[in-house]
């Protein structure tokens, strides 16, 4: 699969702007990017770090699965993101292994990446999500 590196890191919290004031005001680092995320039922707030970013993810919805994993074991880090490139291809070859997927097909997820995560009964209970941004290498999807 050969991850480029980390994407980012997706962290569950109850309240996001309690949360961002504490990533700016003691981290001292800028939130650049707040989005609503319908399909997974969660607001994110994106700090960038190096390359890679943190993910705040805020449930939208009391039946959310952000919602549900706080209330199994409270606030922390909800899962590990990998760049990787051409994801379809990743994910065939993660099930050819064996990896149980919890999406077959990479689905449109926050910063119009190209996400799709791995089940954590496969990976040592870490939640791994793999994203693509095609933006990056926009050379390929020319016809
Ligand atoms: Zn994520």
């Amino acid at each position: 699969m050969k991850p480029t590196h980390i994407e980012h890191i997706g962290i569950a919290v109850s309240n996001l702007p309690e949360t961002i004031k504490f990533w700016e005001n003691v981290l001292g680092l800028k939130c650049y990017n707040i989005e609503e995320v319908a399909d997974q039922k969660v607001r994110t707030a994106f700090f960038m770090v190096g390359q890679t970013k943190i993910e705040l993810l805020e449930s939208t919805d009391p039946e959310g699965p952000i919602s549900r994993f706080i209330e199994k074991r409270g606030e922390g880090i909800h899962h590990i993101a990998f760049a990787v490139r051409n994801i379809g291809e990743q994910l065939e070859n993660a099930e050819k292994h064996g990896v149980k997927l919890i999406d077959s097909r990479p689905r449109r997820g926050a910063e119009g990446l190209d996400i799709a995560f791995l089940h954590p009964k496969s990976t040592s209970g870490v939640l791994i999500e793999l994203c693509e941004d095609r933006r990056q290498h926009p050379l390929t999807d020319l016809p």
